[in-house]
């Protein structure tokens, strides 16, 4: 089972920390807790520590060109507009229609990301709000002109083709023909070694139940025609492997969501605002709470980590990973993030079936319930204004055990 871990900015150095097993060849207890590095474009150029890193410890290594960025605006001073392929225009997709256009536009992108020793490529890809966009036939000739370039130039790096939509339009079982299923045939047509699943909708962590058996159907059905990777999926990325993906991909305790539209609009010219998290986690610090499956912000999990009872519950058992409890999680927060999902997808690969992990999921989704209603309350008592949404874990439970009845009777 894969877990990608999206570097930020400021990351270079824990990766390589977490790499050092391969890298130095000592044969130390742990293994390197994920199986491939990703750094957006910017990213990649700003630090090729990162690639020296996953070339040591031979990983593959992504950048992702984040080309739906191309549909907005963008400071031109910004890193992102100054790449080769990019731009401080917003285009629609009118000015993508063009061959020329695209085969430009994909010549560019995987020129970009060779320089940059991606050794796994991921073709130019758009985000896909609304169904009649304009933006999917744009994107599944993009994918066919990769294919052309890439045989055209004698490249034979295998490929990560990204689908990045929304959930509402293109999760709904009556899309699938026209907009996913013509995406995964269309990859076909080159080296995929996945496709990254990367379906966006708002308010992402205070899921219904109808979002989540949406997001794990389409993940599963996916997954029965390609190997999927849940892109972009830090919550919900060890259900959406039970339910068949091959695994996850997600920041080592930051950017664990994934919401495009404000992925593009966060980027938009404008004053920088005090309470900004900067991208890729600049400056933010959060401890990830493995019972919960997720980040908080370093307060709030302090005031948690501080009362007895609750952090008995939320403690790191691994005391590799954290030595000193608590104190280790806050400090090596992202080690400790990276750590503790690995050894999560570890458990999950050790069971034979897929029933026995969406069981899994539920069982953990219930019991993450509770907790998170009792964090709520510590969290209020503490003077912290935020709640851990407690419903979307019990819908997620529900969903898990529906999805696993389901699956039995296709065996039956
Ligand atoms: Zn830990």
């Amino acid at each position: 089972m894969d877990l990608i871990i999206r570097a930020g900015r400021d990351d270079h150095r824990v990766i390589a920390e977490l790499s050092a097993p391969a890298t130095t060849g000592l044969r130390l207890a742990r293994a390197v807790p994920f199986t491939a590095i990703v750094a957006d474009a910017p990213v990649a150029a700003a630090r090729p520590e990162l690639r020296e890193t996953a070339e040591s410890a031979a990983l593959p290594f992504l950048v992702d060109p984040m080309t739906f960025l191309l549909a907005d605006v963008q400071p031109p001073a910004h890193a992102w507009a100054r790449l080769p392929f990019a731009g401080a225009e917003a285009l629609r997709p009118a000015d993508l229609a063009h061959g020329d256009v695209q085969d430009e536009l994909v010549e560019r992108v995987i020129m970009f990301q060779r320089e940059q020793g991606a050794t796994l490529l991921i073709p130019p890809y758009v985000y896909m709000g609304k169904r009649d966009d304009g933006w999917l036939p744009v994107q599944l000739s993009l994918l066919r002109r990769t294919a052309r370039y890439l045989e055209r130039e004698n490249v034979d790096l295998p490929v990560a083709a990204i689908f990045a939509a929304s959930l509402r339009q293109f999760g709904p079982q009556a899309q699938w023909r026209e907009g996913l299923d013509a995406f995964i045939a269309r990859s076909q047509e080159l080296n995929t070694r996945f496709v990254g699943l990367s379906l966006s909708w708002s308010e992402q962590g205070k899921d219904s139940y109808d979002t989540l058996a949406m997001l794990l159907t389409v993940t599963r059905h996916a997954a029965g025609r390609a190997p999927v990777i849940a892109w972009r999926q830090g919550l919900y990325g060890a259900a959406l492997t039970a339910a068949g993906a091959q695994g996850y991909e997600t920041g080592p305790g930051h950017s664990e969501r994934g919401m495009y539209p404000t992925l593009m609009s966060d980027r938009r010219p404008r004053p920088p605002r005090p309470d900004d998290d900067g991208p890729n986690g600049f400056g933010v610090a959060n401890v990830y709470l493995g019972p919960l499956g997720r980040s908080l912000r370093r307060a709030d999990a302090r005031v948690l980590l501080e009362d007895m009872p609750m952090r008995a519950r939320l403690l790191c058992q691994d005391d590799a990973c954290c030595p000193d409890g608590a104190g280790s999680m806050v400090t090596d927060w992202r080690q400790h993030a990276t750590r503790a999902r690995a050894s999560q997808l570890a458990d999950l690969a050790r069971m034979p079936q897929s029933s026995w992990r969406l069981n899994q999921i539920a069982r953990d989704a219930e019991r993450a319930a509770l907790i998170a209603r009792d964090a709520s309350e510590v969290l209020h008592r503490g003077g912290r204004d935020v709640t851990v949404p407690h419903a979307s874990f019990e819908h997620l439970a529900a969903v898990a055990d529906a999805v696993r009845a389901e699956a039995g009777s296709d065996v039956a």
